[in-house]
């Protein structure tokens, strides 16, 4: 049975999906959904992430994660986490960069969050000779100092997206009219928790939620608040986000989101503002990846790599560009940092 005709068949049952659940059948069911079956990324894959880049994304996230641990007063043990980390580059680029921090790797117990078998294995090949465990989910962490990090992954959690109808709001859903899967729009209704956002839409506007989002930075931010640490959230989004967002990737092109379901990865811009609301510990402004990043030092680690060779140096040039050029991914993709509150921020982010 391919996803399409799994997804025909639940509507024909159940009545129109929200866009939650259609996303977590795309991505997540688990025998045709898209990440529970494949490793997607790279050149040969739908898309390519910023440690997919380059390493020096990864060395760098491990220097500001191992500077915040010092920061803290070098707790030991602690959980080292991160959550849906793809093929385990940006963790092995973290290990290597953190081998000369003193008692960092040895106090470290390294988790990921990972939901796809196909990924937990790449990992494993990637991370080979490291002690690394594998959780199901946030809850799961152990009661320790978290020091953590998310690069595209929130991106990847089920939003629901509400259409402003008058005082209301009306659920956007998916449905199949004529045997085909297509969008529409259920009964007007009243969410008590979209209230403030009647302040800034107008009839016609929609918006997007993420509750799966809020919840996993609920509890890592009652971790961090506890038992000290930090995090560091990069993703593509904005402090508030506005409209229609959800995008379907494949093969390196945007595609319709209803054409290829489990064939395409499927996205959504984060809210920055709804993600940290409520969460329990303090929180960092929203800094722009490129800023982050130079702010961390990758000008200086570009050009020590440079002087490896002069393919070096062409590709360092180039993967600099790319992650933090305003026009590439210096500006779309940000930075949210998470820290104990009367802690200090991780460093490169402000308070
Ligand atoms: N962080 C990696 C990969 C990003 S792709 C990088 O930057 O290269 C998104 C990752 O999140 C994948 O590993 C995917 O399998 C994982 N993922 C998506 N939804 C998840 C969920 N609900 N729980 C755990 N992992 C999830």
């Amino acid at each position: 049975m391919t996803l399409e005709a799994h997804l025909l068949d639940r509507i024909a049952r159940e009545g129109p999906l929200s866009v939650a659940e259609y996303m977590t059948d795309c991505l997540l069911h688990p025998t045709l959904g898209y990440y529970t079956t494949r490793d997607p990324l790279g050149a040969a894959g739908d898309f390519t992430t910023a440690p997919e880049i380059s390493q020096m994304f990864g060395e760098l996230i491990g220097l500001a994660l191992a500077q915040a641990w010092m920061d803290q007063g070098c707790p030991a043990p602690f959980t080292l986490a991160e959550l849906g980390p793809g093929r385990g580059t940006l963790m092995a680029d973290i290990l290597r960069a953190t081998k000369s921090v003193p008692g960092f790797l040895d106090a470290a117990q390294i988790t990921l969050i990972e939901a796809s078998p196909v990924l937990r294995q790449k990992q494993r090949d990637m991370l080979l000779g490291s002690a690394v465990h594998w959780i199901e989910t946030t809850n799961h962490l152990p009661d320790a100092p978290l020091f953590l990090v998310a690069n595209e992954f929130i991106d990847a959690l089920p939003i629901r997206q509400f259409v402003r109808t008058g005082p209301g709001w009306r659920e956007r859903c998916i449905g199949a009219p004529d045997g085909k899967l297509a969008f529409g729009l259920g009964p007007p209704g009243k969410w008590a928790d979209l209230d403030h956002r009647l302040e800034d839409t107008k009839d016609g506007d929609l918006i997007e939620t993420c509750r799966p989002a809020q919840a996993i930075l609920d509890d890592i931010g009652h971790r961090i608040e506890t038992f000290g640490g930090a995090g560091l959230i990069i993703d593509y989004g904005d402090w508030r986000t506005l409209g229609d967002t959800l995008q379907a990737v494949r093969a390196h092109e945007y595609v319709d989101p209803l054409s290829a379901p489990g064939q395409a990865d499927l996205t959504a811009h984060v809210d920055f503002e709804a993600l940290c609301a409520d969460v329990p510990c303090a929180h960092t402004r929203v800094t722009p990846q490129g800023i982050f990043l130079e702010r961390l030092g990758i000008s200086q680690r570009a050009e020590a790599l440079a002087k490896t060779g002069c393919q070096a140096r062409k590709d360092v040039i180039v993967a600099h560009h790319r992650l933090t050029h305003p026009t590439e991914m210096g500006n779309l993709f940000k930075t949210l940092g998470l820290f104990p509150t009367n802690g200090p921020p991780p460093p490169g982010l402000d308070p």
